[in-house]
């Protein structure tokens, strides 16, 4: 269990966190919270009556453990909004189009009520996520200082801030035309297409928002990342250069020493009993098993879900496919399933329908490479585990991370698709075949000289992951600094 430190009481220092109501975004945003809990800060946690719902174990366990967090509800009438009853985080959303309705509902229903609870409960600082721009007005009124977070890695935003600074995505022409990214260390050549770096909001409709989000950052007192120094030296520094703003890395804030029931009810509760999914570990041979997931948020249609299953039958090894979305469990794949596949797998094939307990698997010996849609928690998640990547991106900055842990990092190998996959999109396209993802599979798990450098480059950053969040380490002193800039600047 985690080390309880001996605590100030009432504590010396309060935070604010204001996390995106999705998944991808709200887990590390609630490490962030643990993470400063543990040192003694009283934390605000912000969200919303069906997300606190989804998180209930944690909030209980944190009061249990008499943790300084307090999780603040603020209603969020969806239907004032023009949104369908129930849709308080992105993964309840029937429609891509929804989400700038979601986003503006965010900042109209929630703007009021937090600017009320704060102007009560005054806290010292606020932690935004990038997507909520709407926060800085509250933050400026209250005259809270007001820090971004990223779950990303800085690799991924110092691109998108060279590929906005030197307007590539105005003089390159060709969608598919691979462009060398301008302004970064010397180290790397990385090349993107326009159609795969389109930047966070593309598009008309995200216009504004995406003007919001980056003035939000540039009026910001500092930038929080969800990343750690070793692993992306050159871009950290790169980052916070080209940003001339403080930022803290402080990853990976995930903690492997909370109880299996702790990591297991991360995010919401897991679809499959735990006991039952480490048993099947158990019984599977070290290393050998593949662990597909495409994160909280992707929607990977059915005529691909076949490939996928075809492939990975083919290339012969134990796997866990997690099946989420709508469209992946629709009738066309289930009756697909049912009639064939499932009973042919049987005997080294781990199904899982709705959510995975993806913190508890990836660390099992048995598990041996991930292949994930480079979502950056996933990333950090298996850099933990110390193991090797097949990488799928679809949107967002899935792309920049394919480069970084296939280029950079050299701890993956590419699927190889070349344009994006965005959710629910009602045309999306078989893109890859079984044949490739079988190669792609025998290739990541088979070994061979390649094959055993990514996995000793991957135990390698899973040790200097480890290292970073132990006492002295880069993280832990960089979040160590973070309260203290702010406890200084609260005593002035
Ligand atoms: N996750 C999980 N079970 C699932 C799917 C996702 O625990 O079935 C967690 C995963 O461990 C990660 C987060 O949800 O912490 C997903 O974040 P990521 O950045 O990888 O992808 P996103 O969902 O934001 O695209």
């Amino acid at each position: 269990m985690e080390e309880e430190r001996h605590r100030e009481w009432p504590p010396a220092l309060h935070f604010a966190l204001v996390p995106l109501m999705t998944q991808g975004h709200i887990i590390p945003m609630l490490d962030l919270a643990h993470q400063l809990a543990l040192r003694g800060v009283l934390v605000s946690f912000i969200t919303t009556p069906f997300n606190a719902s989804r998180i209930r174990h944690t909030i209980d366990r944190a009061a249990a453990r008499r943790l300084p967090i307090q999780f603040v509800e603020l209603p969020f009438p969806v239907h004032e909004a023009g949104l369908p009853p129930g849709c308080e985080n992105f993964d309840t959303l029937p429609k891509t189009e929804m989400y700038i309705t979601f986003n503006e509902a965010s900042s109209k229903l929630l703007s009021r009520p937090l600017e009320l609870y704060l102007e009560q409960h005054r806290s010292d600082v606020m932690v935004s996520d990038f997507c909520q721009p709407w926060t800085r007005g509250i933050a400026e009124r209250l005259g809270i200082p007001r820090l971004i977070f990223y779950s990303m890695c800085c690799f991924a935003l110092l691109c998108t801030h060279q590929i906005w600074g030197h307007k590539m995505l105005e003089r390159v022409v060709d969608e598919n035309e691979p462009f060398a990214v301008p302004g970064l260390p010397k180290e790397h050549v990385i090349k993107l297409t326009k159609a795969q770096a389109p930047g966070f909001f593309p598009g008309p409709a995200f216009m504004q928002m995406d003007k919001d989000v980056r003035e939000a950052e540039f009026t910001a007192d500092g930038v929080i990342f969800n990343t750690f120094y070793d692993l992306e030296p050159s871009y950290v520094s790169g980052y916070e250069k080209a940003m001339g703003k403080k930022i803290w890395t402080v990853g990976p804030l995930l903690s492997h020493s909370q109880s299996v029931v702790d990591m297991a009810m991360r995010g919401m509760k897991a679809s499959i009993d735990t006991e039952r999914c480490l048993a099947w570990l158990d019984a599977m041979m070290p290393r050998s098993v593949i662990y597909v997931s495409f994160g909280s948020l992707t929607r990977v249609a059915p005529s691909q879900m076949m490939e996928i299953g075809l492939g990975l039958e083919a290339s012969g090894h134990p796997f866990i496919w997690v099946i989420r979305s709508k469209e992946e469990l629709s009738p066309e794949v289930e009756e697909w399933l049912a009639g064939g596949f499932e009973a042919r797998v049987r005997s080294r094939a781990l199904l899982i329908r709705g959510w995975a307990p993806q913190a508890v698997i990836l660390p099992h010996p048995a598990v041996g490479g991930v292949m994930t849609h480079c979502g950056w928690n996933t990333i950090l998640e298996t850099i933990m585990a110390g193991l090797p990547m097949i990488s799928w991106p679809h949107f967002s900055d899935q792309f920049y991370n394919e480069r970084l842990i296939v280029q950079v990092l050299k701890v993956g190998v590419a699927i190889g698709v070349k344009v994006p996959n965005y959710i629910g999109m009602d045309d999306i396209e078989t893109l890859v075949k079984r044949e490739q993802v079988e190669e792609r599979v025998r290739t990541l798990m088979d070994g061979g000289p390649e094959g055993k450098e990514r996995r000793r480059k991957a135990a390698e950053l899973a040790e200097t992951a480890k290292e970073a969040m132990e006492e002295g380490g880069s993280s832990h002193s960089n979040l160590t600094h973070l309260i203290e800039h702010f406890s200084g600047s609260r005593c002035k």
